[in-house]
């Protein structure tokens, strides 16, 4: 079975194409530029990488030229398109509404649409790869899996604001958390790899990216997480502030910043960026300090300060801790990262290995702890895409199924 996996974006569509049940990528690719006079295009597969120029307006437009290339009799992957049994589409938000991976109906869309009040730059181009892919490829089953899905557990005490109750009641206001299907799948990863139920774990996840975020994650369920209405609380990130005294907002206000300018200031110029001045990209900023900038160590400082003390608030909230596991971008490449921010808690019950840590090999799961170390530490490259796969097989193999009999 053929299951196309979707990440439609703002001007971007990246999808894999999966054969299932043997999780084989047959072809993975990028359009990029969406709306712009030209559009960048490039696909991988066996027969090569193709790079292609053309102008795409619509995000119809782009997935149907995607389809063209997977099926193209010289370049493409698969005969027809019609082979494509499953479409899994990432969606952001999902809000209080959907607690896995779900069927793509009516109903679903309409939420989807409904929850873009919550998640206006992420879910209305994820409908858009939907609807697009609704009208080229009508005979697949189409999934959504939602970026907010895994931390459904969170307890009401972790959820909720101390705000009026009313706010919850009547505009949704919560954490709800984001990196789900991240977070899930390096928990799961780290249960394989220890050769454990799942329920007999407690862990914290640190997915270090351009978001960043961490999750308390007990017996498989999510408890806590570090984002929570939007992507913008929590850790420090390339351009996000994370957690900052919601008065700084106001005090803005005060010096003459218009609510769109603070909202711009805190996802677009704030985090590593706004500290260091310099860029956004954690490897800039460390050649950047290497060099002697002093701001550029700030900006690395107090990302990695920040990050500890959500390690000691989520070892306080789940009492056990086995692992502590990193992945992202940052977390899977950086081991003076992942040093600067876990050194010295051995009394914690946290021991990194120095060696074992340089050595981890980029794109690999390795453990990076002493074997002293009460709680593991251990470095699990992401998949988001398979973790989509494997969802939107699953239901498509069950649909399929049910038709047959
Ligand atoms: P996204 O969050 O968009 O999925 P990634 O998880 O791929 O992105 O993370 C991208 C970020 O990872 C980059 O901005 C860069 O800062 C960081 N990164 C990648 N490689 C390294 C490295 N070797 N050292 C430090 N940071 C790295």
């Amino acid at each position: 079975m053929k299951i196309l996996v979707i990440n439609s974006g703002s001007s971007s569509i990246k999808y894999q194409l999966y054969r299932m049940p043997d999780q084989q990528v047959i072809a993975k690719g990028l359009l990029e530029k969406i709306g712009e006079e030209i559009s960048f295009f490039n696909q991988k597969s066996q027969k090569g990488t193709l790079e292609l120029r053309k102008q795409i307006s619509t995000h119809e437009q782009g997935i149907m030229f995607i389809l063209e290339m997977l099926a193209d009799r010289e370049q493409g992957v698969i005969a027809s398109v019609k082979e494509i049994s499953g479409i899994g589409h990432r969606v952001v938000h999902g809000g209080e509404e959907f607690t896995a991976s779900v069927l793509i109906t009516p109903e679903v869309v309409a939420k989807i649409q409904q929850y873009a009040d919550l998640a206006p730059l992420h879910n209305p181009p994820n409908l858009m790869g939907i609807t697009a892919c609704t009208k080229s490829l009508p005979q697949a089953i189409q999934v959504a899996a939602f970026d907010t899905a895994f931390h459904h557990s969170l307890p009401p005490h972790a959820y909720l604001y101390a705000l009026p109750y009313g706010l919850y009641k009547k505009f949704g206001i919560r954490r709800y958390g984001f990196h789900g299907t991240s977070h899930r799948y390096v928990s799961k990863r780290l249960a394989a790899i220890l050769n454990r139920p799942i329920e007999e774990l407690n862990v914290i996840t640190c997915h270090l990216g351009n978001g960043c975020s961490m999750a308390a994650v007990e017996k498989g369920l999510s408890v806590d997480t570090s984002m929570g209405l939007t992507p913008l609380e929590g850790l420090v990130m390339g351009t996000r502030s994370g957690d900052i005294d919601p008065a700084i907002v106001f005090y803005l206000v005060d010096k003459g910043y218009a609510p769109a300018d603070i909202n711009r200031l805190l996802n677009k110029q704030s985090g590593l960026l706004g500290i260091s001045e310099i860029s956004n990209d954690m490897r800039n900023l460390i050649e950047a300090r290497d060099k002697g900038d002093e701001r550029a160590r700030i900006a690395i400082e107090i990302f990695c300060y920040r990050l500890r003390k959500y390690i000691g608030s989520y070892l306080a909230v789940l009492g056990r801790t086995d692992a502590v596991i990193f992945t992202g971008g940052i977390g899977e490449n950086n081991a003076m990262i992942r040093w600067e921010c876990l050194k010295g808690l051995r009394e914690l019950g946290i021991e990194m290995d120095e060696t074992l840590n340089a050595q981890a090999v980029k794109g690999a799961e390795a453990k990076v702890s002493s074997a002293a170390s009460k709680t593991g530490v251990f470095v699990i490259p992401t998949n988001e895409e398979l973790q989509i796969a494997n969802d939107t097989y699953e239901i498509t193999h069950r649909l399929v199924k049910v038709q047959e009999d």
